[in-house]
């Protein structure tokens, strides 16, 4: 049995509870549907505890939402409504309230206060019934009003319909090139086995392919800028006679002397990608053959492959891939199979 559980109890049970401190201590009651609970919820129920000792929520059951609010609703079902809100330090008990009004649970608690939500005012139904035993209504502030349940569910639905992209994101040397050391000509370009075949497989599933390369050699002074993007223009031939296309090449220039939060296994190059592209990082892939690729991707959330002999050991202890393959299109057959 959890704590909060304690405070879940029926309305004959509690008003049995509260018979001996009703003369010392003062009741507050408030009700709602409490679907989706929100920031105002939790300041509008602060403000509820405040006016007296013990505050009682009745909370609308499934049935009672639906009749009111429609049958889409409520989003969250009554034993998780009455869980989140039991566990706040504000309520003191929560009493299932199965009418369109809690007008039936105020007789039967006669409650010294009963507290209602700014957006019902003070001419609310409750009125009459709370001020005919002495006791007295009281609102909530404006400010409490700060967002709402279909505020909510509306920018869940909005949200809900904007694709979240996702990338391939591969190392160039050994992975997508043959790792000549430091290739920085067109001549050195030569495709490693099973790229066409693993990248025509993942074009064809939707998938969307970014490089991400290390590239200390323009650091290091021993080629030009220039020279990697005229290698990289040639890789781009070589992939678009099959239809494949990279959408970015990102590289890091610098040395590891320099510290920049670029060079993998940092993970500046892959948010940068994330960012201009809108990717989801925990749903893309990084494919990589060395310790830096592996933990570049896991530090960035990502799922990882090795293009690496299997259970090769990386120096990094952070660097274990979900899969060890020979090439890409083994990569791909993995990629596809695990979704
Ligand atoms: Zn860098």
């Amino acid at each position: 049995m959890f704590a909060f559980e304690k405070k879940l109890m029926t309305i004959s049970e509690l008003c049995e509870r509260l018979v001996s401190v009703r003369d010392s201590k003062k009741v507050v009651a408030c009700s709602g549907s409490f679907d989706v609970v929100h920031a105002g919820h939790a300041m509008m129920l602060e403000e509820a505890r405040a006016q007296g000792d013990v505050l009682v929520v009745f909370l609308n059951t499934d049935e009672s939402i639906g009749l009111y609010k429609g049958p889409s609703r409520p989003v969250i079902p009554f034993r998780d409504r009455a869980a989140i809100l039991a566990s706040m330090v504000a309520v003191d008990y929560v009493i299932p309230l199965d009418a369109l009004t809690p007008l039936s649970l105020i007789e039967q608690l006669r409650p010294d206060i009963y507290f209602n939500g700014a957006d019902w005012g003070d001419r609310s139904v409750e009125r009459t019934l709370v001020e005919s035993y002495g006791g007295s209504l009281r609102v909530a502030s404006a400010h409490v009003r700060v967002s709402s349940s279909s505020d909510l569910i509306r920018a869940i639905k909005d949200r809900a319909d904007v694709p979240t992209a996702r990338g391939i994101f591969l190392d160039r040397d050994g992975v997508l090139i043959q790792d000549r050391g430091y290739v920085h000509t067109p001549d050195e370009v030569e495709l490693m086995p099973g790229v066409i075949e693993g990248l025509n497989m993942l074009r064809d599933a939707g998938w969307q392919f970014y490089v991400v390369t290390n590239q200390s050699g323009i650091g290091r002074g021993m080629y030009s800028t220039e020279a990697m993007e005229r290698t990289h223009a040639h890789i781009r031939e070589l992939l678009a006679k099959s239809d494949i296309t990279i959408k970015t090449f990102y590289y890091c220039p610098h040395t590891p002397e320099e510290g920049c939060s670029c060079r993998k296994p940092g993970v500046g190059m892959l948010i940068q990608a994330a960012k201009e592209h809108g990717i989801a990082l925990s749903r893309s892939w990084m494919i990589g053959d060395r310790s830096s690729d592996i933990a570049a991707g896991r530090l960035a959330n990502m799922k990882t492959i090795a293009v690496a002999a299997p259970g090769t050991e990386f120096a990094d202890s952070i660097s274990v891939p979900d899969a060890f393959v020979l090439n890409l299109e083994a990569a791909a057959v993995h990629i596809l199979g695990s979704q």
